[in-house]
């Protein structure tokens, strides 16, 4: 495995890579590496013949800067648990390198998809993403990308502008990976105390209860209220937003019967905020 850290190197290790019928894949991190992250190495490995995965805290796509400033960071354990996923080379370019000078973002407009849920919580961090997948996706021109379930939105905008500026790059979607008490595996799950980690378990929690309680023939409506009153009761939980949309169009479902339905939840623990998903029908989803 190789560590590369700026895009003139990677260009010409992967320009050694490139030949006919040869897929490079790409896992793009934010490090602080785990299982989670594991899973999309391991399909990328299947799939791929060269997998590229770049360790980036992208400043651009941070709303809020004490979220930034304590993002956590492990970069001797990142590479080892690369390494041992089969990883043929970790990109882990400066903020200069990559933006090519001062970090620079467009505004982008892909609708509910860049506006709603992530995109109404934290202004801007949608440009931000896309931004640094575009530079990425340029940087490596891999045939194929990894992303988790994990970040629903994020995939959905990323499809998105693949459908738009990357035609020939296939998206491949990694099912989300969760912790054995069920909190899904986050890099900011390290940043939870004991108490909150606790405390926490009550957004997976919630969803399966909004799953079991549509699978019982509860309303969509009456799932979500009842789930909705119980969180207001949790100590330590600050609800954000909790839904049940489309996974695809991100719009509203009332009904079970049209889209992928998912429920989405977004919730403050201990000062860390953290994201859920899960279909709302286990027999229907988008991987
Ligand atoms: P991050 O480093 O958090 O930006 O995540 C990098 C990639 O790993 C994204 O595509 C995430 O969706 C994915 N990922 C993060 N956590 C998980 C998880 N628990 N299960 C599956 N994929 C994940």
């Amino acid at each position: 495995m190789e560590v590369i850290l700026a895009s003139k190197e990677l260009n010409v290790k992967l320009d050694g890579f490139r030949g006919n019928g040869i897929r490079i894949g790409l896992i793009p991190t934010m490090g602080a590496l785990h299982d989670g992250h594991a899973s999309l190495m391991h399909e990328a490995k299947k799939r791929c013949d060269h997998v590229v995965l770049s360790i980036f805290i992208n400043p651009t796509q941070f709303n809020d800067s004490a979220d930034f400033d304590n993002y956590p960071s492990s970069h001797e354990a990142d590479l080892a648990l690369s390494e041992s996923c089969g990883v043929d080379v970790v990109f882990m370019p400066s903020v200069s390198d990559l933006y090519q000078g001062e970090p620079r973002v467009d505004r982008v407009n892909y609708g509910l998809l860049t506006n709603g849920f992530e995109g109404g919580a934290r202004p801007g961090h949608f440009d931000g993403v896309v931004a640094v997948v575009r530079r990425l996706f340029a940087a490596v021109k891999p045939e194929m990308a990894f992303f988790g379930e994990k970040d629903l939105q994020q995939l959905a905008v990323v499809r998105k502008l693949t459908e738009n500026e990357f035609t020939d790059l296939q998206v491949i979607a990694c099912p989300l990976i969760r912790d054995v008490d069920g909190l899904a595996l986050s890099s900011r799950n390290a940043r939870l105390g004991g108490k909150a980690r606790a405390q926490a378990l009550a957004i997976p929690r919630s969803i399966k209860q909004i799953q079991s309680a549509v699978l019982g023939r509860l309303s969509i409506n009456q799932a979500l209220n009842q789930a909705k009153i119980e969180l207001e009761l949790q100590e330590g939980v600050k609800l954000e937003y909790i839904d049940v949309i489309d996974g695809k169009s991100f719009e509203t479902c009332r009904s079970g019967d049209h889209g992928v339905p998912y429920v989405l939840i977004a919730a403050e623990v201990g000062g860390v905020r953290l994201i859920d998903n899960i279909p709302l029908d286990p027999n229907r989803r988008l991987t």
